[in-house]
């Protein structure tokens, strides 16, 4: 075998990314990791193998070429390895920083078998950003006009996704958020520190330099409904995420001091509470806070908590680290940042003093017994273990439900009893004509690349069925 910068079998181990110390990043909203110089992206390119069957593309969910835009990286050609990456993926940027790579492509590197997979995140990351901050190329021009308008609902990866392939496929494109920011999550939920918004906005900026028109403060549902849309727009593209909040349904989760983790990011993030000098968003400043969830907006929510000040950050979850959904690299840096994990624990009360502020959290010991429906073992109470965690701050980071006012006032659009939308997993079809939906509000609660990747679908889908001479009763199989 040879690797990709010489004919050595011997490779160099992975490239570490560079990041901050804890105790220098743990009272700023500044990025941690700090990215690879040109030198380290060529050494850490020089270790894959440039597959003939490369087993990492079939863990991509939009099917980068990798090889391809490593190659290119080996060759020094960094622009022409974002370029490579751009063909199917309108945000590299931040699927560099915050797409689970180690459960996804990294997974399937041919390296990972006998050591450590080729960094194929840390790469993305790098000639994205290389791209950007040397200017890089005009964004490739569009094809001629195709004469149809296509509506997108939500801005978020799916949708973003979504409208950056219908661009490039020559049809108009406009893009209603019912924020006034673009982004979605990346720019609401995932903090600065770990996604710092000026990227995101570079990203929504080049698909509006390709022509993508962007409506904000525009919640379709209230201002105009999918069918309102359908009478100007040949296909409407619904990609509004799943933004509701869960709560645990214990008593005295209407007390003061008790924030869903989407306020809680939303307040931080997008109305900037952490810049106090120059916003007036209010937000608790917490000294003891408990965070309830094992997921990455239970470590965000977590780290953002230290950074606004907060003395004391405990996570409380009911299973094991073994079982925590969040990515290994948030769990660590989370741990790194002094963040205290009470695992095995589970809330039943948040308590309360006379003028209903939070004091403290009652919670019971747990141990897991056998796997449940969803494969991971049952959390199962020990009876009499209660014990009060001392906080005056509870973030309740269970999950998020899908937005509810796009199809409540869309009628024959199928939805599931979670209110997900039904919509065809490969086409993004919906049971409604012109309709098509993805990302969370199809999946539920997921990943930014598995939005992307429903985004592109559900876009290629459109295509064809505006190009087909007889648009075809396209229904979903019930
Ligand atoms: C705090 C947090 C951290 C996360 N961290 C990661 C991570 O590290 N890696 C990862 O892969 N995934 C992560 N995720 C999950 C990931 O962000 C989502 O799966 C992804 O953003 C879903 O994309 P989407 O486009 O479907 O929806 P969203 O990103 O939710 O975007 C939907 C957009 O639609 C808008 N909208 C809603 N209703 C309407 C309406 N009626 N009219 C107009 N617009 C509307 C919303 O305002 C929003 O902007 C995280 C999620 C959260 C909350
Ligand atoms: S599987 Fe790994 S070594 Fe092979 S091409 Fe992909 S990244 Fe390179």
């Amino acid at each position: 075998m040879t690797a990709a910068n010489g004919k050595n079998k011997t490779r160099p181990p992975r490239v570490p990314m560079p990041e901050r110390p804890a105790s220098e990043r743990v009272r700023d909203f500044d990025e941690v990791p700090l990215g690879y110089t040109a030198d380290q992206a060529r050494v850490e390119a020089g270790r894959c193998l440039l597959c003939k069957k490369p087993q990492c593309i079939t863990g991509c969910p939009v099917g980068i070429d990798i090889p391809g835009f490593v190659k290119l990286i080996v060759e020094g050609k960094f622009e022409e390895a974002a370029d490579r990456i751009l063909l199917v993926n309108a945000l590299p940027a931040v699927c560099g920083r915050v797409c689970p790579q180690e459960t996804q492509c990294e997974i399937k590197c041919v390296l990972g078998k006998k050591g450590k997979p080729v960094a194929i995140g840390n790469l993305e990351r790098f000639v994205a950003d290389w791209k950007r901050e040397h200017g890089g190329s005009p964004p490739p021009p569009v094809p001629e006009p195709s004469g149809k308008r296509i509506a997108i609902v939500g801005s978020g990866p799916a949708g973003l996704t979504c409208a950056g392939e219908l661009i490039g496929s020559g049809h108009a494109v406009t893009v209603f958020e019912a924020l006034h920011k673009t982004g979605g999550v990346l720019v609401y939920g995932i903090p600065e520190f770990r996604l710092p918004k000026r990227i995101v906005q570079d990203e929504v900026n080049r698909l509006a330099a390709r022509g993508v028109e962007i409506v904000t403060d525009a919640v379709i549902g209230k201002l105009d409904t999918v069918d309102e849309l359908l009478d100007e727009y040949d296909a409407v593209f619904i990609g509004v995420g799943a933004g509701a909040p869960m709560f645990l349904n214990i008593p005295g989760e209407n007390l003061v001091g008790v924030y869903s983790a989407n306020e809680y990011l939303t307040r931080t993030n997008l109305m900037r509470a952490y810049d106090r000098e120059h916003a007036d968003t209010p937000i608790m400043r917490s000294q003891r806070v408990a965070v309830v969830g094992g997921g990455n907006v239970a470590m965000d929510s977590a780290r953002t908590a230290l950074r606004l000040g907060a003395e004391v950050v405990y996570i409380v979850y009911r299973r094991s680290r073994v079982e925590m959904p969040a990515r290994a690299a948030e769990i660590h840096h989370a741990e790194q940042e002094g963040i205290r994990f009470n695992l095995l624990t589970n809330p039943t009360r948040i308590l309360g003093n006379d003028a209903h502020w939070v004091v403290g959290m009652e919670c019971l010991r747990m141990e897991l017994g056998e796997p449940d429906e969803s494969g991971r073992r049952r959390p199962v109470p020990i009876a009499g273990s209660e014990f009060v965690i001392d906080v005056d701050t509870a973030i309740i980071a269970i999950g998020n439900r899908p937005n509810p006012i796009v199809p409540q006032t869309t009628p024959d659009l199928r939805t599931t009893a979670w209110g997900t939308i039904v919509a065809d997993e490969a086409t993004g079809r919906t049971m409604k004509e012109r309709v098509w939906a993805g990302g969370d509000i199809v999946t539920g609660a997921a990943t930014v690349i598995s939005a992307m990747g429903a985004g592109q679908a559900a876009a290629r889908n459109i295509d064809a069925y505006l190009r087909s001479p007889e648009p075809r009763e396209w229904k979903v199989d019930s």
